[in-house]
C-alpha cells in the first residue's frame, strides 16, 4: 500500500545488537541472572545497562579519574598496535632461523 508497510521498526537490523561487538553485557537483572544482550561497541554494557549513546563518565582530562595521557584510550590503542608489530616481527624472525 504505502511506503511505510516495508519499513519494519522492530525488525530492522541494530548495530548494538550484532554479534560483532566484544561479548555480552554480563549486568546483574532483576531475577539474579545475567544480562545477555550484546555490548554496546566500545561499552561495556548493553544499551539498557549503561551502554546508552551520551552515557557516562566524560572523556579524557574532563573525566575524574583522569591522571595524565598515558592511559587514554588512543595511548592504549597505540601500545596495543605496537605489541601486535612486535610479536609479529618475532614471529617473522623466527621463521627465518
Ligand atoms: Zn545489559
Amino acid at each position: 500500500m504505502s511506503l511505510k508497510s516495508k519499513a519494519k521498526p522492530m525488525q530492522s537490523p541494530d548495530p548494538t545488537l550484532s554479534p560483532s561487538s566484544q561479548g555480552r553485557c554480563g549486568a546483574k537483572t532483576r531475577n539474579g541472572s545475567r544480562c545477555r544482550t550484546w555490548r554496546v561497541m566500545g561499552k561495556r554494557r548493553c544499551r539498557m545497562h549503561g551502554g546508552a549513546p551520551g552515557s557516562g563518565a566524560p572523556k579524557g582530562s574532563r573525566n575524574g579519574s583522569y591522571k595524565h595521557s598515558g592511559f587514554t584510550c588512543e595511548a592504549i590503542e597505540e601500545r596495543r598496535a605496537l605489541r601486535e608489530m612486535v610479536a609479529e616481527f618475532r614471529d617473522m624472525a623466527k621463521a627465518l632461523w
